[in-house]
């Protein structure tokens, strides 16, 4: 088997903490481990006086999380819309009858930042939600721009980062980002089953919302305090995340996210070389979505036969595929040049 998904492929080291037995996890020695991943968490993300609330749910159980606790308080969201993920946003907004403006993005575009600031000057939003890495066109914002554009209309930023953390440089403290989520199978590269929820101090000292029972921000910050989770936690995968954690923070994020880029960089070069088009006007370091010219839903199925995953991307001929985890370039290579490789596109160009 070979992945090009997420979470991508896992070392054995991580892999096997799966298989052992696990402890039980109100004790005082589970309780260090998550007090350990929380701070190794916040160094990763550069907030380090910030707090994370850990949820056993995938990504979108800590959007949902923000917005019954935090959106649904305030007067109007405004919602960076570049394809589904930020399409989430709005349906969870509308879901939680959080009244919401949104501003689309054309796939794969970037944003034109001229026109999002008088956008939101005209608008004046309290609560500014988007996406880092819109994960499902392969397209990055500049958060340093809207940040900025934030900061000048004193609007409350919130940062769906889960696929640009550690992979692409994401700065908490910097950019004045209030909340930022991400979850275990993007960057961690570990099981999907749980999503970090970061709160700057700023935005700690607001009061939020009690209308998630199992979300509630209050009651997970008031059992972080001792180091627990209200409800059973996800051992296995606490287990698997404080490994890896100790690990990347020995390697170190620039590393790490260095490491994806090249990764990125190499499999660009195999598209060019046949001819398959990436649509992304500035393209994230976790995937590469790129069109093939011919026969996508064939290929899907032959690889899919050959066990090789790759993503696809909701487009006839369209695919993703990741960067995250353990990848070589012969890996890459072995994908692009795969057979049936006539199946991809009309002609190969010599390099
Ligand atoms: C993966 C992802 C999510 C979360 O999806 P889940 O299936 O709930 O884990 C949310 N936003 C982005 C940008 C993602 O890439």
């Amino acid at each position: 088997m070979k992945s090009y998904v997420f979470p991508g492929n896992i070392e054995d080291s991580i892999l096997q903490i799966g298989g052992k037995p696990f402890p039980y996890m109100r004790t005082a020695q589970f309780s260090e481990l998550v007090k350990d991943s929380e701070r190794m968490l916040l160094d990763l993300i550069n907030c380090p006086e910030g707090r994370v609330i850990f949820y056993t749910a995938s990504g979108t159980g800590a959007m949902d999380a923000v917005v019954t606790n935090y959106v649904s308080q305030c007067e109007k969201a405004f919602i960076l819309v570049g394809g589904s993920f930020g399409h989430r946003w709005k349906n969870l907004c509308d879901y939680y009858h959080c009244p919401n403006e949104i501003f689309e993005v054309p796939f794969a575009r970037d944003i034109d930042y001229a026109q999002l600031e008088e956008r939101v000057r005209t608008s004046r939003p309290d609560v500014f939600l988007c996406q880092h890495h819109e994960t499902s066109t392969g397209q990055l914002y500049d958060m340093e721009k809207i940040s900025a554009i934030c900061k000048k209309y004193e609007v409350s930023l919130v940062v769906d980062a889960i696929s640009s953390f550690l992979s692409d440089t994401l700065d908490m403290s910097g950019w004045g980002i209030d909340i930022c989520i991400t979850s275990s199978q993007k960057g961690l590269n570990i099981a999907p089953g749980l999503s970090f929820l970061f709160l700057s101090p700023r935005v700690l000292q607001k009061v939020f919302s009690h209308k998630s029972y199992y979300f509630d921000f209050e009651e997970n910050l008031k059992n972080l305090e001792r180091g627990q989770t209200p409800y059973s936690p996800a051992t296995t995968l606490f287990l698997q995340l404080h490994a890896r954690l100790q690990s990347d923070m020995k390697i170190g994020v620039d590393n790490i996210i260095a490491s994806v880029r090249a990764k990125a960089l190499y499999f660009r070069e195999l598209c060019k070389q046949n001819n398959w088009e990436v649509p992304a006007e500035v393209p994230s370091n976790c995937i590469t979505g790129f069109f093939v010219r011919k026969n996508g839903d064939i290929l899907f199925k032959e690889l899919l036969k050959q066990e090789i995953f790759i993503m696809p991307g909701g487009t006839p001929n369209y695919f993703r595929v990741s960067h995250l985890g353990v990848q070589t370039n012969e890996d890459l290579d072995d994908l692009a040049r795969r057979k049936p490789i006539n199946l991809y596109s009309y002609e190969r160009k010599e390099s």
